[in-house]
């Protein structure tokens, strides 16, 4: 019997971008997972300034997966109330999956790099695994002293035959988009068809988000 691998991927997805999609289906590729979900954050608690409500960040993510059959949007956590951890979601992953099925969080170095100041954080690894790549410049060499002990102690090579327990890397071409600079492009007045699926940037129009589509007056 071949263990189900279930990928986990979550983000503000304020909007949802090319980058989020390449780094999808490259996880999709490197670890033939039966399925990937997408996690829009709830109250992201280590960000400010989120300008989408969650219920358009969870459409516009709908939007963006919707040609692909292996990606589906998980909107457990814009539907709980209070922060968001992410221990408390593979947690409840977990439960809802027995114990066998095998759980891959995947994350962009930018956020491993940062993973000590998650609430938790060292628990992580008992309900899943960490799947990490390099994100655009964002090094994932020369990493914060705790999270390189925490690779040290977990690192393999390939995933393990495990539900749980490992971080790997996997590699993806650089994508060099981040939400940030795409809210300030749209905010300017810019169409950065290049960077966004065409029924999102359709639906960021139409709810005229950002600042899209007022001339570059922003949103202030
Ligand atoms: P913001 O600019 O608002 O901080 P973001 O573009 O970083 O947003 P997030 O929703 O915070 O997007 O990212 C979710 C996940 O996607 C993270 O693991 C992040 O590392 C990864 N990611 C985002 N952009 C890229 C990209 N261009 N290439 C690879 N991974 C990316």
């Amino acid at each position: 019997m071949t263990r189900r691998r279930l990928g986990l991927l979550g983000g503000t997805f304020d909007p949802v971008h090319v980058g989020h999609l390449a780094l999808a289906r490259s996880a999709c590729v490197a670890f033939r997972l039966d399925e990937l979900r997408l996690m829009p954050t709830g109250a992201p608690w280590q960000k400010s300034g989120v300008i989408a409500s969650p219920a358009q960040r969870l459409a516009m993510l709908r939007l963006a997966i919707a040609d692909d059959p292996r990606l589906r949007a998980d909107a457990r956590e814009v539907e709980r109330a209070g922060p968001t951890y992410t221990v408390d979601t593979l947690a409840e992953m977990r439960a809802e999956l027995g114990p066998d099925v095998s759980l891959i969080l995947i994350l962009g170095s930018d956020q491993l790099r940062n993973l000590a100041s998650w609430h938790r954080w060292r628990e992580l690894l008992q309900h899943a695994h960490l799947a990490c790549t390099q994100r655009e410049q964002v090094p994932l060499a020369d990493l914060p002293a705790p999270v390189e002990a925490l690779v040290q102690a977990h690192g393999a090579q390939s995933l393990p035959d495990a539900p749980a327990g490992s971080i790997v890397f996997f590699t993806m071409p650089p994508v060099p988009v981040s939400a940030t600079a795409l809210r300030q492009a749209l905010a300017r007045g810019e169409r950065p068809a290049e960077l966004v699926p065409p029924a999102v940037l359709d639906y960021i129009e139409a709810a005229n988000l950002y600042g899209a589509g007022t001339g570059g007056s922003g949103h202030d």
